[in-house]
């Protein structure tokens, strides 16, 4: 019995001290210095010769930055997902979008999930990545912080302890999670960002319009960033949306320009790159077609976007094609409209 006295608090000081070591670990800072960086420059020489091809900027609405440094993120579909320094770098994203002329993006920042501590359980909640991040990379990435889970207090708390480090929050991956955009948690959601005047960015499973009309409706002072096939399966209910919310917002990007493509996140860049080259003629024709009309109508609310996300997604080879793609889909809009779409939008949706 004596013995058993003194082992309970033997072991309550070591668990307490194994506890401890775990949470004041300092998380593994992203050592990158992009200060020096060299620009990169590329001219365009497009492959497919289906002109004209828009000349200008673009800003990348919907852009994933791989997950920070030894913080892995849960597998996609079966499929890991990149890690900074590790995978991919911040320079060679930088590197592209310089090539690309992709002069900003929307960059969605998942600060990681449990049991590998978000780095805001750090240091009072001061997020050091994310502000390392911010520092270097500037007005170059508008950062959007992609919340795990889905829990508005602590958003707000995170929000409050790193002001100016965010200028949106997304991608909330509702068609994975099975939430519905009007649902109590989502609500408290779009609250805490009408509090901060933050754009979320979030992606609807299938036959959610009526669910988004209701969120859109409930807080009209949120910008309201949606994308995917899973909306545009209904083309005439989309419309509808935004013809009665003049807060939603639609980014034409991979996960509706090659979505039925399917191996977007599941087959190697090989295949991939094969399947869009074959196809590259008949799917611009068939998205302009579907998307001109829409674009014509609300001439303020559509957005170029990449969804990189993907370890190949961040490759020299993606970067041209979906250039090409971009400029040769750009190219085909009204004139008036074509910079509009490319990147006066998306800045818009910053300028305060
Ligand atoms: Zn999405």
């Amino acid at each position: 019995m004596a013995k058993i006295l003194v082992i309970i608090p033997v072991a309550v000081v070591l668990l307490a001290g194994l506890a401890f070591s775990v949470f004041s670990k300092t998380p593994k800072v992203i050592t990158e210095n992009l200060q020096n960086r060299k620009t990169c420059s590329r001219v365009f020489s497009p492959e497919f010769n289906d002109g004209p091809y828009y000349q200008g900027p673009f800003f990348d609405d919907h852009f994933h930055l791989p997950s920070p440094p030894n913080v892995p993120e849960p597998k996609m579909m079966g499929v890991a997902m990149p890690q900074m320094e590790k995978d991919v770098t911040i320079e060679q994203i930088l590197c592209h979008f310089d090539e690309e002329q992709t002069e900003s993006a929307v960059a969605f920042y998942s600060p990681a999930t449990f049991p590998f501590f978000p780095d805001f359980f750090y240091n009072n909640k001061k997020m050091v990545n994310a502000a390392n991040l911010k520092q270097q990379v500037g007005n170059r990435m508008h950062l959007f912080f992609s919340p795990v889970p889905f829990d508005a207090a602590k958003i707000d708390a995170l929000l409050a302890a790193n002001p100016g480090i965010f200028d949106g929050l997304g991608e909330l991956a509702l068609y994975a999670t099975h939430d519905k955009p009007d649902s109590p948690k989502l609500m408290a959601i779009f609250k805490v960002a009408d509090k901060y005047h933050l754009p979320v960015m979030f992606h609807p499973d299938m036959d959610e319009l009526q669910n988004t009309a209701r969120a859109a409706k409930a807080f009209p002072n949120v910008k309201m960033m949606v994308h995917g096939y899973q909306l545009a399966s209904d083309m005439a209910g989309l419309d509808k949306l935004m013809g009665d919310n003049p807060n939603i917002y639609y980014s034409i990007d991979s996960a509706t320009l090659y979505a039925d493509r399917g191996g977007l996140v599941t087959d190697t860049e090989e295949q991939f790159v094969s399947d869009f080259k074959r196809d590259f003629n008949k799917n611009l024709n068939e998205q302009l077609a579907i998307w001109k009309p829409l674009v014509e109508k609300y001439p303020t609310r559509f957005m170029w976007g990449t969804d990189r996300f993907v370890g190949w997604h961040y490759s020299e080879q993606i970067s041209r094609l979906f250039e090409e793609f971009a400029r040769a889909f750009t190219g085909r809009l009204p004139k008036d409209l074509q910079e509009k779409y490319a990147y006066q939008n998306a800045e818009a949706l910053f300028t305060k």
